[in-house]
């Protein structure tokens, strides 16, 4: 096979031992943690953002797609290079740079994986707020592309919360600054342009984000329910005694079946649902509130509410949550993991509407999902070794959306449009806010080869953008 025409420059760029595009080592890059598929012709990996930018010049020069890829974690193929090109990988970009705990900072490569910055900060009492359940895995640089969030984000918000400053690299090679390490500079919110952009503008060569004291008392309670809707009816009710656990999850009966098999977490195998809640603060504060969810739980007719008695309890009860996929991959050779957003108080009739398109479909869909934020994850189990399955399952994930949509909610609340979702970025927004949208994105990458096929719809005028929103009017930002 001819090697791509911008070898000999990449190779000058990063090295013979930075650069891959032999069939066998390409086909590791071809997956993200989604279900689309594509191989890029090269893969780099640079080590300083002057390499990135020498391989942006490249590729502008070649007028070559060029994908970033941090751990390859992303549920909606991000990461997937859908017109082939050069994939830039961060992973020898993984050196947290500087640690400040005096202004509650850290400067970071992209490569760092996310969980390594808490890691890094633990014993001086510090941590990296947003946790993606990947957390172990994905890094910094996908979770700012993505602006990932995660089961504690109800309390901390999400990534773009806690990023104060970026170093990006423009297709044109330009290495440009946003933000400082201070909140709310002066001047258009680039910082905030970029979070979420999904490498659509710019490739991230480093990130200052905020760094945060760990709690003085941390408590873990798990309430069981005998249907969905009690277990659902209470997220509204704790928020409306005005308390903001800092996790509240919830995970229904096809789940904790699955996920006790696997983990072992002491989840309960007959229940309808349980909610994990996670309250942090002051020792005083979390017993009075530990008491009022308690009552929450109990008026919305939970038939057990437990508190991990101990830290080992506590991780046990956090690891059946962040190990389910895993625990869902033992079960079902395929799954879809699908994430919309609706408002906390309509979560009991999405949970319905699951349950109703998983038996007209012959679908096996697991729910277990940020609660607190109203971000769903129904989980659909496929087989695409069988007949129509994958059909099924997509039909499946697009009736769920539809009605996230019509509930005043969204296509995605954290996995990010990725190539998985574009075509719904029409059911979402009016045509006006997409070109919005990609006049700004033009400005960046006036010849659209950071990321094509991503985030927004085709060319100007195509069917996807004259298609009206589901809900004329909707107020979507
Ligand atoms: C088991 C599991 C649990 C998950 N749980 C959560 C969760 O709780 N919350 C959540 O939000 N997500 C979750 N995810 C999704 C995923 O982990 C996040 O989207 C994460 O932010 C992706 O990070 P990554 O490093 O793997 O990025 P990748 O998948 O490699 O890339 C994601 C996107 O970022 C872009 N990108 C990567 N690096 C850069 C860079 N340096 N500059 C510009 N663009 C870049 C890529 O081009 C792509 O568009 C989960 C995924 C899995 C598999």
């Amino acid at each position: 096979m001819p090697h791509p025409a911008w070898k000999d420059d990449l190779v000058r760029i990063v090295g013979p031992r930075g650069y891959l595009d032999h069939p066998e080592d390409l086909r590791l890059y071809e997956y993200d943690g989604g279900v689309d598929k594509a191989r890029p012709e090269s893969v780099v990996f640079p080590r300083s953002s002057e390499e990135v930018s020498a391989i942006a010049r490249t590729a502008t020069r070649h007028g070559v797609p060029v994908v970033g890829r941090g751990a390859g974690t992303g549920l909606s193929g991000g990461a997937i290079p859908s017109q082939g090109g050069i994939m830039v990988g961060f992973s020898r970009m993984n050196r947290i740079l500087e640690i400040d705990l005096a202004n509650e900072r850290a400067v970071v490569e992209p490569g760092v994986v996310n969980l390594d910055l808490s890691m890094a900060v633990d014993a001086a009492g510090y941590f990296y707020a947003p946790d993606p359940s990947s957390q172990r895995a994905c890094t910094i640089g996908g979770n700012v592309a993505e602006n990932a969030g995660g089961p504690h984000t109800l309390a901390y918000g999400v990534t773009t919360n806690h990023v104060f400053a970026l170093e990006a690299v423009l297709p044109d090679g330009t290495i440009v600054q946003t933000g400082a390490w201070w909140p709310d500079t002066p001047g258009y919110d680039l910082t905030g342009l970029l979070t979420g952009s999904e490498g659509t503008m710019a490739l991230v060569t480093k990130a200052v984000v905020r760094l945060m004291r760990k709690p003085e008392t941390v408590k873990t309670m798990l309430a069981i329910y005998d249907t969905e809707d009690d277990c659902a009816t209470t997220v509204s009710e704790i928020t409306a005694r005005a308390i903001t656990p800092a996790a509240l999850e919830m995970l229904d009966g096809t789940m904790l079946k699955m996920v006790e098999a696997a983990v072992h977490a002491g989840y309960p195998l007959d229940a309808a649902g349980v909610l994990l809640i996670e309250l942090e603060g002051l020792k005083e504060a979390v017993e009075e509130q530990a008491e009022q969810v308690r009552l929450a739980c109990l008026q919305c007719r939970a038939r057990e509410v437990r508190e991990a008695k101990s830290e080992a309890e506590r991780q046990l009860l956090w690891k059946g949550r962040k190990n389910a996929f895993g625990a869902i991959g033992r079960v079902s050779p395929f799954f879809y993991v699908h994430d919309g957003v609706v408002p906390r108080t309509k979560i009991a009739p999405t949970l319905r509407l699951i349950g109703g398109v998983s038996s007209n479909s012959g679908l096996t869909i697991g729910n277990i999902f940020h609660a607190g934020d109203g971000h769903m994850h129904p989980i659909i189990l496929f087989d695409a070794r069988r007949a129509g399955d994958i059909d099924k399952a997509q039909k499946a994930g697009f009736d769920i959306l539809e009605y996230c949509i019509q509930a005043g909610g969204s296509i995605t609340g954290e996995h990010g449009i990725g190539m998985e979702k574009v075509h719904l970025m029409s059911r979402q927004y009016a045509a006006e806010s997409l070109d919005m949208m990609r006049r700004i994105k033009e400005l960046f990458d006036p010849a659209r080869l950071f990321n094509p096929g991503k985030l927004l719809p085709g060319g100007r005028g195509c069917a996807e953008i004259r298609q009206p929103p589901l809900v004329p009017g909707t107020p979507v930002y």
